[in-house]
């Protein structure tokens, strides 16, 4: 049996060494450097940077803890920052993970090509090396990865200088002074907090009466809050018109309240969101169904095509590093079954559950949410009750001088298809979240209630007593 993976992001490369595991012979398709957006231009480098934010918090914070630097004169010294040195550290975490990731597909069935991949029929692909050259890998089952790319805005200016997409920010030399960021999503908001860190103003334009639109809206206005409170300028309910390009400056017209409002800044990044990169797959040579949201699949990742599947952004669900590798565990485990000659059901019965997703949004302080939130469970017409704490009145919290977050676990009420009490979701910001967060995603995947939440010892002091302090509100 023969597989053909193309993209070599967390979706494409952990199910090809999964796949050559259980003795399948894999050929995996790059266009890219492996690791993929993830790796390369998403969740590492952003994260190096994030790392870089928290040293420089630290610093300007220290007085606070009685720490002062040689020749420091004043409370709040100004912290000198090489943005430079800093992109140097991000590139060499990525070049040191790429290497473990080349270490993994060096494996004696699973056969990297380099190069671009295009259906010439449906089990055949052609890949086009960046030299030029043609070569044509044909398989039983193939599974299309290939991720993502950044979407614009159609207006005016949208490619002037100095308008960058989050590639291009990840390797800016130089702090700009002014940063004006289109779209409060969760690219805009990740680096909105990490340029705030760095020095630069940050202003933020996001067309949605509130920011990350698809969060729970209560954790969002809270997060916008304390966003503010470290001088990050958020306008929401703004349209953005056009981008102008005057001598060094970028001007950035919004409409709002149906006044014209402008920004002028040095950089602007376009965080409005990503779309699926389907462009040179040739998919409707072969009759591959797919939208502009993504290719469409069941939930074991099948498409229209039976023995082809497709996995994680290019399918324009939860574009998530995780979901890509968790959807590709799902269509390995799927062919793997039909292989044994197993009549296999869709969802298949593996003991993944796709609904429980939990993510992260890296800004300081961090955000995380696992579930429904509470407006989701409105208007499903699921009864629901939240159960709130805050970081203020967490020991651990205090001691590290991040008083500033706010936990609310949602939960089913009586009379409705949940059982009482069922944890349905949590939605928090506040140091550590993301970490925090994943309990509550274990206990959702054993379908817990919060009184069981309530019966578990929590060391003291940690941060997840945040948890435990909103459980003993039900
Ligand atoms: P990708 O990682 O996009 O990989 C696709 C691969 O396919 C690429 O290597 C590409 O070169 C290759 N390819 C494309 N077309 C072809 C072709 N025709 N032929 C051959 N190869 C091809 N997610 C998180 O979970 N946590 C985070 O903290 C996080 N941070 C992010 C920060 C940023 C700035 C961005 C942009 C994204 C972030 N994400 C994060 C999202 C995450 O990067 C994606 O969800 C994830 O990479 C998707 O994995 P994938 O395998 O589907 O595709
Ligand atoms: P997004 O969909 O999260 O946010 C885009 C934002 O742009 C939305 O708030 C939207 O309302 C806004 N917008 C759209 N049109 C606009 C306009 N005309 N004017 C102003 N604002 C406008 O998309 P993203 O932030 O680009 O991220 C893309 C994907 O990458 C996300 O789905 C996310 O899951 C993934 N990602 C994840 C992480 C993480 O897990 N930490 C980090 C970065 C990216």
């Amino acid at each position: 049996m023969t597989l053909t993976i193309i993209g070599a992001g967390p979706g494409g490369y952990e199910t090809a060494t999964a796949a050559a595991a259980k003795g399948i012979e894999v050929n995996i398709i790059s266009d890219g450097p492996v690791g993929g957006t993830c790796l390369n231009e998403g969740c590492i480098p952003t994260k190096s940077l994030c790392r870089n934010a928290e040293v420089i918090e630290d610093m300007r914070k220290a007085s606070a803890f009685g720490v002062s630097f040689e020749g420091q004169t004043g409370e709040n010294p100004e912290v000198k920052f090489d943005m430079a040195k800093a992109v140097e550290r991000k590139d060499e975490v990525l070049a040191q993970l790429r290497g473990g990731i080349e270490f993994l597909l060096k494996n004696k069935l699973i056969h990297l090509h380099i190069g671009k991949a295009s259906f010439v029929d449906a089990h055949t692909v052609k890949v086009t090396s960046p030299e030029g050259g043609e070569t044509t890998v044909s398989s039983d089952y193939i599974m299309i990865a290939t991720g993502s790319v950044s979407a614009s805005l159609p207006i005016p200016g949208n490619d002037a200088e100095g308008v960058l997409t989050s590639r291009e920010i990840l390797s800016l030399k130089e702090v700009p002074k002014r940063l004006c960021v289109i779209g409060a999503g969760v690219i805009g908001l990740e680096f909105a907090s990490i340029f705030r860190s760095f020095g630069s103003e940050v202003s933020v334009l996001e067309y949605c009466k509130d920011i990350l639109p698809r969060f729970d809206t209560d954790m969002a206005k809270r997060l916008k809050q304390s966003l503010g409170k470290r001088g990050i300028a958020i306008e929401t309910s703004a349209q953005v018109q056009s981008i102008s390009r005057n001598g060094e400056e970028l001007t950035v017209k919004y409409i709002k309240k149906d006044k014209e409002v402008e920004v002028v800044a040095d950089k602007v990044l376009m965080a409005v969101g990503r779309r699926p990169n389907i462009a040179s797959l040739n998919l409707s040579e072969i009759g591959l169904e797919f939208t502009p949201k993504g290719i469409v699949t069941d939930a074991n990742m099948r498409t229209n095509i039976p023995h082809i599947f497709a996995i994680g952004d290019i399918r324009g669900g939860m574009m998530l590093a995780h979901v890509a590798t968790f959807e590709g565990e799902r269509a390995l485990n799927t062919i793997v079954a039909e292989m044994a000659g197993e009549n296999v059901e869709c969802p298949m019965n593996d003991g993944i559950d796709l609904n429980i997703v939990p993510a992260a949004v890296f800004t300081s302080p961090e955000a995380a949410v696992v579930g429904k939130t509470e407006d989701e469970c409105k208007a499903e017409g699921i009864p629901a009750r939240c159960l709130k704490s805050f970081f203020r009145a967490n020991g651990k919290a205090l001691s590290m001088d991040e008083p500033d977050g706010y936990c609310k676990i949602v939960v089913a009420g009586e009379g409705g298809q949940f059982k009482p009490g069922q944890i349905l979701g949590c939605h928090m910001f506040g140091a550590h979240s993301a970490d925090i967060v994943q309990e509550i995603a274990a206990l959702m995947n054993r379908q817990a209630t919060v009184e069981e939440l309530r019966t578990i010892i929590h060391a003291h002091p940690t941060l997840s007593e945040v948890l435990l302090t909103a459980a003993r509100q039900a």
